[in-house]
């Protein structure tokens, strides 16, 4: 697969331009039965994803599995072979706590090595992980552990003793908790993880589970409301492989970093299974985001794949460039998820790297990348990109008689649909059986998300459903009025909503977060409004714009629109639980 990559603009290049022939020939040739990477299968039979992760790579067992980096400044390294032992200790040590094959073991912990391999552990020993996020405060942590039945807790002294020591006892499955920072421990229950490390065995054989039995249990973002628990299967891990060899373009042996949250699906999918499972080094950073100390990592670990999120790569825009003469001459591919990516940030990869950030779309229901701009592939800044091989998606729209059609005009906005049945689909939310049938009709999973398609079969984001502003009969899509305010150089963020308008219905009103050293004054708002109608329309263009010091987040970096909404109407604001408390 080629790594050049053009970038061509939504309006301006001729159609001959496009680079399609690499892309349609994988497309075309695609089966499921030989796809270019697949897993291996446990010898004798079943599927694991710990052995796709490790022991698929023994015979090459001192190639670096993951370099972690503390916050301030170790650095320990470990090979494919010692994390698959450390795992095969952790996954041995389950069975003598009476967890084992089908026990839910949660993990509250950042970045930090023993999550990874007490991860893959789990999985070894046919048991489901779920990774919370370590900043969640104690009812957060509780309600998922309630929900999705915890037999067992991995966390930290101080995480055990401040949020969870009080009341961990009271949930009827819970067994346990593994404190991964202690050498012993007295507390009733509470196992110290050297001492059951310890007493593991390294040569611990990986469960036989089945492709369909439950691996992990990950909770949504909860952008749009309550989170959801949803369950992934070991099958995933065809997907997962699958779309980090066509999204990510990872080769065995190259050194990759991923930015996200363990907490957050993509810090499993992308930050631990794929690129083990494709034979990569994983960079696993635990400091919290410093644009110098990314830079520095980029250059001095020279990254060649690295993996982020929009709001990484605005902070990045907001602090500055890379510093002169940082030499970034190994990075060769950079890929960006969880929101939609301005055409901007886009082009300023393009200035300050060499190379654009590749845009894909995924849901933590989809388990796996399932849109990107991906190698070789030319991108079109503001477009997600085209379906992976393998993945049917669609543009959908109802009909009067309720029954669901493909919208095949170009650029006419719909629902984005998925042909239901790829490896990593969601098996079900946790205890909402008719939620979940609610997102299949026909013969589509229904994302929710509203987007349009190209003549090159290109994806663009319009919104969430739950996030269009209807003004004046008109459809709004939050991101296209953003990414126009963002154009403008005083703006560093911007996120839209629709305020209740007597007239129009909604009108526009959009919050901006502006550049460093940039005051918001009247004269600003004015220019702000008018560069908005002169690239939007009288229409689209916001009516009113706040700035505002920081924008409500998720803890997996995603803009809580709904809230802005409900704090503009003075409605309570519902579930905010994986609400960012330091609002950036
Ligand atoms: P909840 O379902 O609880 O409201 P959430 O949808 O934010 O939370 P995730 O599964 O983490 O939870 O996020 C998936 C959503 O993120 C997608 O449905 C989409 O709205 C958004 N998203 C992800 N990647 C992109 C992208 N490249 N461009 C635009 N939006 C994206
Ligand atoms: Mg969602």
């Amino acid at each position: 697969m080629s790594t050049e990559t053009e970038i061509i603009t939504k309006v301006g290049l001729p159609p001959s331009r496009t680079n399609l022939g690499d892309y349609d020939q994988q497309r075309r040739h695609f089966s499921w039965d030989a796809p270019p990477v697949r897993p291996r299968g446990l010898p004798g039979g079943g599927l694991n994803i710990a052995y796709e992760a490790l022991d698929a790579h023994l015979s090459d067992g001192d190639r670096t599995a993951l370099i972690w980096l503390g916050k301030s400044g170790e650095q320990t390294t470990l090979s494919y072979r010692e994390l698959t032992e450390l795992s095969a200790r952790f996954a041995s040590a389950l069975t003598t706590i009476a967890a084992g094959r089908g026990s839910r073991v949660f993990s509250l912990l950042g970045r930090r090595p023993e999550l990874y391999y007490a991860a893959l552990g789990t999985l070894r020993a046919g048991a489901v992980f779920t990774p919370l996020f370590s900043a969640f405060g104690p009812e957060p942590i509780r309600a998922r552990m309630e929900i999705g039945r915890a037999n067992l807790l991995l966390t930290t002294e101080k995480l055990y003793r401040k949020r969870v020591a009080s009341w961990w006892r009271q949930l009827p499955h819970m067994q346990g908790v593994i404190l991964v920072d202690v050498d012993s421990t007295d507390e009733p229950g509470c196992h110290a993880l050297s001492a059951l490390l310890a007493r593991g065995d390294p040569l611990c054989p990986c469960s036989r589970t089945q492709p369909e039995e439950m691996a992990l249990l990950h909770f949504t973002s909860g952008t749009t409301g309550q989170p959801k628990g949803v369950v992934h299967v070991h099958q995933a891990v065809q997907m997962h492989m699958l779309s980090a060899h066509f999204a990510l373009d990872l080769r065995p042996g190259e050194i990759y970093w991923c930015t996200a949250d363990p907490g957050w699906v993509t810090g499993t999918s992308y930050g631990l299974i794929a690129p083990l499972c494709l034979g990569v080094s994983l960079v696993v950073d635990e400091a919290e985001f410093d644009a110098q100390r990314w830079y520095r990592i980029l250059e001095e670990l020279k990254v060649n794949i690295w993996y982020t999120a929009p709001t990484a790569i605005r902070l990045l825009m907001r602090t500055g460039a890379p510093p002169p003469g940082c030499n970034l001459s190994a990075l060769r591919f950079m890929a960006s998820v969880g929101e939609p990516l301005n055409p901007e940030a886009v082009v300023w990869g393009q200035r300050h790297f060499g190379r654009p950030f590749h845009d894909n779309w995924w849901q933590t229901e989809t388990g796996a990348i399932m849109i990107a701009n991906y190698a070789g592939e030319a991108v079109k800044p503001g477009s997600m990109g085209r379906p992976l091989p393998g993945i049917d998606a669609a543009i959908l729209r109802r009909r009067d008689d309720g029954t669901l059609e493909e919208v095949s005009q170009d650029g006419k906005v719909g629902e984005l649909a998925l042909k239901a049945g790829w490896p990593s689909m969601f098996r079900g939310y946790l205890n909402q059986e008719s939620r979940y049938r609610r997102c299949f009709e026909q013969q589509w999973y229904l994302s929710g998300d509203l987007a349009s398609r190209d003549r090159d079969g290109y994806y663009w984001f319009v919104g969430r459903a739950d996030d269009l502003i209807k003004s004046s009969g008109h459809l709004i899509g939050p991101f296209e009025v953003e990414s126009a305010l963002m154009e403008h150089p005083a703006v560093a963020e911007a996120a839209v909503i629709g305020k209740p308008d007597p007239v129009a219905g909604e009108m526009v009103k959009a919050f901006v977060l502006l550049n460093p050293g940039i005051e918001g004054d009247e004269t600003l708002r004015r220019t702000l409004l008018g560069h908005a109608r002169v690239r939007l329309g009288a229409v689209v263009a916001p009516k009113e714009i706040a700035f505002c010091r920081q924008l409500p987040r998720t803890r997996s970096g995603k803009i809580m629109r709904r809230l802005l909404k409900n704090r503009e109407l003075g409605l309570p604001e519902g579930d905010t639980s994986t609400l960012e408390r330091e609002e950036r």
